[in-house]
């Protein structure tokens, strides 16, 4: 075959493989560019475990008319414009390649409003060349992203799709870890109709705690210890579940300057903590790390589950001092009196 630059949907398409493995991950670009548009509530309608519909509505920055059709295109991006940029990111985006991914899996409308604009206006990109239509609409200031009918092109994907109940329990789950991370938005979730989470925004300490407790429940929330750490430039915040605590839970988030990323070094810098107290089960907690963005690489896997520190051993310390300190500021574990 001679060599072609492949067509701009195609092009998205196979870009699409490496972020939209499921609606999960449709609802997670999607609020993350709400959260980066300075929204303070998010609404994410679903509709068959997200198959059917994804709707994201937001109270953000909006976009402006002149600009619907980048966002709809691949390598277009507000957040990043230099290579300094991109060593220094604390915006969840950064890569401009979702909306156009999802959209060219799905059908998918944008509607927006800057504050500026008097009027809202609706894009959606249509065939292979991905061409931007723009059309009058009415919707208040931010935006709303649908997306209707997922994989409705790509029928090798569609086939993965789980049941809507798996595929919502999949949005839920990952709504949670964002929810909690930052309580100071309102989130509304809703699936066929029925809201089935609502979280407020927390202002107020017991807020905070309260949403900790819709969470994680009442048991993690009510003997988690709280965790404030600073040093250097490096700073840890959130909960730890109380070594007392018995309870068998699979809460271990651990987020780094407000992104959720797996990574095996809190984990072992928790549990070696907690060795060191002879608790040897693995303790849930909720953590927080905030440091210099260029001492991290965010840029390391397309759906940014994964980052590298530049001194990795030095932020793996600095956890472990942090988690130290807060256990040893508890009662003794051996004095404790056994429960009955
Ligand atoms: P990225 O988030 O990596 O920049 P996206 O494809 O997710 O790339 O979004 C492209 C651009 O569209 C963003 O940089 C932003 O300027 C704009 N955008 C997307 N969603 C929203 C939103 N909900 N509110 C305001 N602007 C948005
Ligand atoms: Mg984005």
């Amino acid at each position: 075959m001679a060599i072609q630059l492949l067509p701009p949907q195609l092009a998205n398409q196979i870009a699409a493989g490496e972020v939209v493995e499921r609606p999960a991950s449709v609802v997670k670009e999607l609020v993350e560019n709400s959260l980066d548009a300075g929204a303070t509530r998010i609404d994410i309608d679903i509709d068959k475990g997200g198959s059917k519909l994804i709707r994201i509505r937001d109270n953000g920055a909006g976009i402006a008319k002149e600009e619907l059709a980048l966002a709809l295109s691949r390598h277009a991006t507000s957040k990043v414009h230099t290579l300094d940029d991109l060593e220094a990111i604390l915006s969840f985006g950064f890569r401009g390649e979702a909306l156009a991914s999802i959209s060219s899996v799905s059908r998918l409308t944008l509607t927006s409003k800057t504050a500026e604009q008097s009027e809202a206006w609706q894009a959606y990109a249509e065939g292979s060349q991905m061409e931007v239509k723009v059309t009058p609409a009415a919707h208040p200031q931010g935006s709303t992203i649908e997306v209707v009918d997922l994989f409705f092109n790509t029928p090798a994907r569609r086939r993965f799709l789980k049941s809507d109940k798996t595929e919502f329990t999949h949005i839920d789950e990952w709504l949670k870890r964002i929810a909690i991370a930052r309580r100071d938005i309102h989130f509304v979730l809703t699936h066929n109709g029925k809201v089935i989470r609502q979280y407020r925004p927390a202002n107020t300490e017991i807020q905070s705690q309260q949403r900790l407790a819709q969470i994680c429940g009442r048991a993690f929330a009510d003997q988690a210890l709280s965790i404030a750490c600073e040093h250097d430039g490096l700073s840890l915040s959130g909960y730890l579940q109380s070594p007392h605590d018995r309870v068998i839970t699979d809460t271990s988030y651990f987020y780094v300057n407000g992104r959720l990323v797996r990574d095996r070094l809190v984990n072992h810098a928790v549990k070696q903590a907690f060795a060191e107290q002879g608790v040897e089960h693995q303790p849930g907690y909720v953590l927080m790390l905030t440091l210099d963005p260029h001492q991290v690489d965010v840029n390391v896997h397309p759906a940014k589950h994964e980052v590298r520190f530049h001194q990795s051993r030095y932020v793996h310390d600095f956890i472990l001092q942090a988690i130290q300190s807060a256990l040893s500021q508890m009662p003794a574990l051996d004095f404790v009196e056994p429960q009955i």
